[in-house]
């Protein structure tokens, strides 16, 4: 009996813990936003046809000043339990297009930026005129944008999604389909969904050189994106092989440490100058 009574409070502690350490960590990413103390790294996405710049993926990156950093897979669910994602995703749109239009004020010519959403960002109605309102800002046209969204959105039920989605589109902003092949992509929903890019995931590309039936599905799935007009973007190429089997297979689109990790912006700015794209 005491052993058990000692059990249950050593659980209620640890539990305390936990959601002392989640309330703790909520209340520093609140923080984090309120001081613009979150900022953006970005990925080159490099076209596997001619070697030039297909556009630049913007990546939320936090660095705590005193835990350190806290990687997206950590704070993204964070910011989308807590409620702090509609304000996160404001943020992240608004600095990847103040960026965009830096650079290009620059002379560098970075074709176009992506930005991630979470679903629950597209139950918010304003999110098409805020996309607006921040490309007439920084005067950028819509092509300028592609917003990525993942295969969990297609579960989504809430009845805004699909208008959102849909104004989003009308404005001719792209949408790219994030990690495809690895959630719930059902056929039927990329027909009914306006995207114009598919992102297959990394974990194919992963297992691409070692097996055969991985080389199969990637092939399906370039012949997916061939017939439907999209955009076929790899993610996490990493190796040489990796890049002639997707060449080979006809990819448009490869990113990932192979060409350069997600950088600070000053950074990329450099990267892209030394290899004069
Ligand atoms: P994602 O959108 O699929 O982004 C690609 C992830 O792969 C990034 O991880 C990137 O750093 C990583 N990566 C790039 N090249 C390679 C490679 O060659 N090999 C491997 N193994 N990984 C590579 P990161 O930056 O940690 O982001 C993780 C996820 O967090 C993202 O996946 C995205 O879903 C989410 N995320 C990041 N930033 C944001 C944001 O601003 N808003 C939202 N809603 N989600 C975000
Ligand atoms: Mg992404
Ligand atoms: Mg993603
Ligand atoms: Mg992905």
């Amino acid at each position: 009996k005491t052993s058990g009574r000692g059990r249950f409070s050593f659980f209620s502690n640890e539990m305390n813990l936990l959601a002392q350490e989640r309330l703790a960590l909520e209340a520093a990413l609140r923080e984090a936003l309120r001081k613009e103390q979150l900022h953006l790294h970005y990925q080159p996405q490099i076209d596997l046809k001619d070697g030039h710049l297909y556009g630049v993926e913007a990546l939320a990156r936090w660095t705590h000043p005193e835990i350190g950093n806290i990687p997206p897979i950590r704070f993204i669910p964070l910011a989308e339990e807590c409620g702090l994602i509609g304000e996160l995703s404001d943020w992240a749109l608004r600095e990847a297009c103040r960026q965009l239009a830096d650079w290009r004020k620059r002379g560098l010519a970075v074709p176009a930026v992506s930005v991630n959403l979470s679903a629950t960002n597209f139950h918010n109605l304003e999110l098409p005129q805020l996309i607006a309102d921040t490309l007439s800002t920084h005067a950028l046209a819509a092509s300028d944008l592609t917003v990525e969204i993942t295969e969990s959105l297609l579960m989504d039920t809430n009845p805004s999604t699909m208008k959102t989605l849909g104004d989003i589109h009308a404005q001719g902003v792209r949408l790219a389909m994030d990690d495809f092949g690895t959630g719930y992509s059902s056929l039927g929903y990329l027909r009914r969904l306006p995207v114009s890019e598919l992102k297959l995931d990394k974990s194919f590309v992963r297992d691409l050189a070692r097996d055969e039936a991985t080389r199969a599905l990637t092939n399906a799935v370039i012949r997916i994106g061939d017939s439907l007009r999209l955009t076929v973007v790899a993610e996490g190429v990493e190796d040489s092989t990796q890049q002639e089997l997707l060449k080979a297979q006809g990819y448009h689109v490869a990113q990932g440490y192979l060409f350069s990790p997600p950088l600070p912006a000053a950074e990329l700015e450099r990267w892209l100058r030394e290899h004069a794209l």
